[in-house]
């Protein structure tokens, strides 16, 4: 891979990424929720900022926006929702990082305004509150018609591409996982390691497309054994994707 990748942690369970290239020297923050987390990490790294991908215009992706902006004068990339955004971006809008270029994909569901950013050449996205680590974003704003048409379109990405995601919520995915789709070898052994990771206090994050069309149940609307479960045989899969959010909703 041509960059690098600083993983870090705020608030509650978000976490924020910075991804930088050694040769120029730029670094891209995605999202920019705590102002003090984002300048710490970016101070550990000796990094300086050029760019901000904003995903959503929740205040734990965008609290610490202008203040960022301010210290450090990098371009904000991000929906035309957000006030302080210098480039307003929509589907399949193309723009360039550090000589690479990168693609917005609008993945509405969690919030109307939601854009994933894909780095096709290091085959990694940025999927905000859309896909999470064996779940989904919760549907604030959006349908669930809406978000399947996202998560769909995210696990149409070669399987290959690394996914960061902004919250550390798999513990809890993993058990609704687990309850609908029990007998699924995959997912039982990837339990047990996420487990073990949580206790050494590491991340779950990134993950990849593969390991969520495995695990991840929102990923699986198709597969015969979670139908079965939820007695859903003949439905379509977009209702199957209604069902199994309704039912992490009360879990
Ligand atoms: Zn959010």
């Amino acid at each position: 891979m041509k960059f690098q990748y600083h993983q870090f942690k705020y608030g509650t369970d978000n976490y924020g990424v910075l991804v930088h290239d050694t040769k120029t020297k730029e670094t891209v923050a995605v999202d920019a929720g705590n102002s003090t987390g984002y300048l710490n990490a970016l101070r550990e790294m000796g990094w300086s900022l050029t760019q901000i991908w904003i995903t959503h215009h929740h205040g734990d992706h965008t609290d610490g926006l202008s203040e960022l902006k301010k210290q450090t004068g990098a371009k904000v990339f991000g929906p035309k929702s957000i006030e302080s955004v210098d480039v307003s971006l929509s589907e399949d809008d193309q723009f360039e990082f550090s000589g690479e270029q990168v693609r917005v994909l609008e993945t509405p569901g969690h919030t109307l305004d939601m854009l994933n950013f894909y780095l096709k050449s290091e085959e990694t996205i940025f999927t905000g509150d859309t896909l999470f680590v064996m779940g989904c974003g919760r549907l604030f704003e959006g349908s669930a018609e809406q978000m399947y048409n996202s998560i769909s379109k995210l696990i149409e990405l070669p399987r290959e591409t690394i996914v960061y995601c902004s919250h550390e919520y798999t513990l809890a995915n993993a058990k609704f996982a687990l309850s609908v789709d029990p007998e699924n070898i995959e997912l039982i052994n990837r339990y047990k390691s996420i487990e073990i990771t949580l206790k050494n206090g590491l991340p779950t994050v990134p993950t990849t497309i593969k390991r969520e069309v495995q695990t991840n149940p929102f990923c699986r609307f198709g597969d015969i054994a979670i139908r079965r479960k939820l007695g859903m045989i003949e439905s379509s899969d977009s209702s199957v994707f209604k069902k199994l959010r309704e039912l992490k909703d009360s879990f």
